[in-house]
């Protein structure tokens, strides 16, 4: 962690294209608060395949336009062409955009779609952003702490890392986890193999345990067995769950930070409460100059 702590911290929140105008009147409200929090930047995810593509688009823009915060797009490349890659390249910088989390992305499952596939894997991504626009964007990359679930081994999913960081990546965003120690041990064995970027915690606050139970199971993301079996137990007590997951949270998030990561990335999910719940906790507007509500001001979702 030795390379990791001399990284000045990096704060983000990570929010979806909202689908709805209510959804996009709500994220704006989110994004509200938490701009308060004084972040880097605020991320935008983004689908391969279908209209998806333009909310991200329109998302960004509106966070640019409006934010004192820099608004990151994401954007994969399993589903585009070269040429459509630099065109979306091209039209964030005449946005004024100036991050990129470049991915390879995954196929939404039943899309249907084959895929262009011109670039295979994301260091080729980050090889055509340099090619098309030299240093101008800060350029993120995703890690995988648990390994990437295709990855054939552990080891060789480390070097497929190590050559998104040696293709010009500016950082790295991980996967979220609960488990801290696989998170030092992927920085350790990336540092000696050369990596010397900051490789930022992706967090991910606990708001709905089922429907992140789901999603951990999706993307192959462990939630250890304490965790799961507490938050089973009070299957029918949201609040007992809710503020289990923000101690939890806050305790990891204040641990990784004392042993050195660089900052943290919340996956915020377009909700603000839990999160400002969690940096109260951890007293991080002192370190970013900005300001949160008082717990008795914070609704929790219950
Ligand atoms: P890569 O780095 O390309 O790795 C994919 C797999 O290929 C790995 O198993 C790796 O070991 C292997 N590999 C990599 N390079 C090579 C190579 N040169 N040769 C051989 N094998 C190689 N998905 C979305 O669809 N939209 C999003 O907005 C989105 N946001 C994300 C944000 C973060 C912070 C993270 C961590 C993930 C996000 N994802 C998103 C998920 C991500 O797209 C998937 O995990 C995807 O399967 C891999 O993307 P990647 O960029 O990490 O791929």
């Amino acid at each position: 962690m030795e390379i990791q702590k001399k990284h000045k911290r990096v704060y983000s929140f990570e929010f979806f294209p909202p689908k709805t105008d209510e959804g996009a009147e709500h994220l704006r409200q989110t994004r509200q608060r938490l701009e308060r929090l004084n972040p880097a930047y605020f991320s935008v995810t983004f689908g391969a395949g279908g209209s998806t593509q333009s909310r991200t688009f329109e998302t960004v823009v509106d966070i640019q336009r409006s934010s004192p915060a820099e608004a990151a797009p994401h954007l994969s490349c399993i589903d585009a062409s070269r040429e459509q890659l630099k065109e979306m390249i091209q039209r964030y910088r005449d946005e004024g955009v100036s991050y990129i989390v470049a991915l390879r992305g995954d196929q939404p499952s039943g899309s249907g779609s084959k895929g262009l596939g011109e670039l295979r894997y994301a260091n080729e991504l980050v090889e055509l952003i340099r090619e098309v626009s030299g240093e101008h964007f800060t350029v993120e990359v995703g890690a995988y702490p648990e390994f990437h679930p295709e990855a054939p081994d552990a080891i060789t999913d480390i070097e497929n890392f190590v050559r998104k960081a040696k293709a010009g990546a500016d950082s790295a965003i991980t996967q979220f986890f609960y488990n801290e120690a696989c998170y030092y041990r992927f920085v350790e064995d990336c540092e000696r193999r050369g990596v010397d970027i900051p490789i930022v915690p992706g967090i991910m606050p606990i708001m709905n345990y089922e429907q992140q139970a789901r999603f951990a199971a999706g993307c192959k993301a462990d939630i250890p067995r304490w965790l799961a079996k507490r938050m089973e137990a009070w299957e029918h007590d949201p609040r007992s769950q809710i503020e289990y997951g923000i101690d939890v949270v806050t305790e990891l998030c204040q641990n990784l930070l004392d042993n050195g990561a660089p900052g943290i990335h919340f996956y915020a999910l377009n909700k603000a409460p839990i999160i400002e719940r969690i940096w109260h906790n951890l007293g991080l507007s002192k370190e970013t100059g900005g300001e949160v509500r008082s717990p008795d001001e914070i609704e929790l979702p219950v």
